[in-house]
């Protein structure tokens, strides 16, 4: 049987990033994917990388090929283009492939790694109740068995392993109403011909009435080729391509003259981290642990992250020879403290916002009840809370809609709930259960509100 100190499934943006600094601290690693290696990276997706997570890991930019192009700012309108909210941050609009091709060959020349691919993790193995190794299908072999001390799975939103696994602490299925359904396509414009929409930001725009339960995009990756997509409600999964069609493509790109150089869909999870993202012997990450922000759908950097932070925690809990959840535990400490506590209060946002019509989202933003700072807090998994002078303001001006009154007022004390409970997360398995519970009955309680 092979043996290996860490096992990461799949070499997306996560994996790779967990295999590049698992296999850096000395750790001897295998990197799983079921693609083949030059299919690494292409993934469906509206390009958007946040510059930021590259000073944090401390790795290199993108650069030559990787990069389409660069922007500083992200501008959410309302559905009748007269109002927007405005967020700064640095943006690179990447060629996917290339980029996730780099991020693979960084973790392949990082130290001891080898790399399967064209290889799909089938299931777990066990010992004594620990992960220690995974089944996995080759072209060769049906079934072949691979031990570790440490699995990590970065296999993403379809995560086979987490609907498998075996575990008292680990959700095995997401809720519906916890995922997105996500299509874009990428078009190349003849010249003048492109679409009136801005060229020097991304453009995000909330149209709740046509596009429910999310928002369309469009995102100018160079002078002639762009990225235009939307995300709505995963219920509504089977008509995602004709309400983008209908609500999108034919309402900005009318019979031009036009080339779709590709297209596509997938499910995004949107909401908090899952309440453990670890068990005795197993870390998840970025996808398969619900790590997307989801104030902007934007997982790549999250994901990455995780992927960090995963390795760091196995490089502790193998030196210690322990890998049991009480080495592995500190990792969801990590999670929670450096964003998901602000996906968590960000949570509340996201439920009533997808449950808002566009006339009210409209109102929102015009009367400012909704700013900048708050977006962008969103946006960086802040957590948004303005003191109570501001609060009053904010609810003087919105004083002619009652109901938007009280459903951010709601907002403000779900969120402050929600903080509440976090900052409680149990520093032990012991009181773990009883926490699940209360986040459990509290979200229940917030989605029960917030439909209509
Ligand atoms: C339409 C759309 C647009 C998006 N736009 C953006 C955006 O602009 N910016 C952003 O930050 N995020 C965006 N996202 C979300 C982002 O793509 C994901 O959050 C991110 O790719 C997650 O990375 P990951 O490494 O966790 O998973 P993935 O990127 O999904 O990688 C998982 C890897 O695991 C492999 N794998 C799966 N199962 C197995 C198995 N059983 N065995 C072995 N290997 C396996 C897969 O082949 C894959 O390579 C978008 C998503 C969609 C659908």
């Amino acid at each position: 049987m092979d043996k290996y100190d860490v096992i990461v499934i799949g070499a997306g943006t996560s994996g790779s990033v967990a295999a590049r600094f698992a296999a850096s601290t000395g750790l001897n690693v295998c990197l799983i994917d079921a693609q083949k290696r030059e299919k690494v990276g292409n993934k469906i997706c509206g390009d958007v990388v946040l510059s930021t997570i590259f000073d944090f890991l401390k790795i290199n930019h993108p650069k030559g090929e990787e990069i389409m192009s660069t922007k500083n700012n992200i501008k959410l309108y309302t559905s009748d283009f007269q109002d927007y909210l405005s967020i700064d941050m640095p943006i690179y609009l990447v060629n996917r492939l290339s980029f996730g091709q780099r991020l693979l060959n960084d973790a392949l020349d990082s130290g001891d790694v080898q790399f399967l691919d064209n290889t799909k993790v089938m299931d777990l193995i066990y010992k004594n109740g620990t992960v220690n190794g995974v089944i996995v299908n080759t072209n060769i072999e049906r079934k072949k068995v691979l031990s570790a001390k440490i699995v990590i799975d970065g296999s993403g939103a379809h995560s086979i392993i987490r609907k498998k696994i075996k575990s008292d602490i680990i959700e095995n299925k997401v809720p519906e109403d916890d995922l997105s359904i996500c299509y874009r396509e990428n078009i190349e414009f003849n010249d003048n011909n492109q679409p009136d929409l801005p060229t020097d930001s991304l453009t995000v725009v909330f149209d709740a009435d046509n596009v429910p339960g999310g928002y369309f995009w469009y995102f100018p990756k160079s002078e002639t080729i762009s990225n235009l997509g939307l995300g709505v409600f995963f219920r509504r999964r089977r008509e995602v391509k004709h309400i983008y069609q209908k609500f999108v493509l034919n309402k900005f790109v009318p019979a031009r003259n036009y080339k779709i150089l590709s297209s596509g869909g997938d499910i995004v999870p949107i909401r908090r981290p899952l309440p453990s993202c670890a068990d005795n012997g197993i870390m998840f990450i970025g996808d398969a642990a619900c790590h997307v922000n989801n104030a902007s759908g934007g997982g790549i950097h999250p994901g990455m992250k995780a992927g960090y932070y995963a390795a760091m925690i196995a490089k502790k809990a193998i030196d210690a020879e322990d890998c049991t959840l009480n080495q592995l535990w500190k990792y969801n400490s990590l999670i929670l403290d450096d964003f998901g506590i602000g996906h968590a209060a960000n949570d509340v946002a996201r439920i009533l916002m997808q449950n808002t019509t566009t006339e009210d989202f409209n109102y929102i933003v015009r009367k400012k009840l909704l700013d900048n700072e708050a977006l962008t807090n969103m946006y960086y998994a802040k957590i948004y809370s303005p003191s109570l002078k501001e609060k009053t303001q904010k609810l003087l001006k919105g004083i002619s809609k009652p109901h938007l009154l009280l459903k951010l007022n709601y907002l403000l004390k779900q969120m402050k709930r929600v903080l509440k409970l976090y900052s409680k997360f149990p520093n032990n398995l012991k009181d773990f259960q009883k926490w699940r519970e209360a986040e459990n009955d509290m979200f229940n309680e917030i989605y029960l509100r917030a439909r209509p």
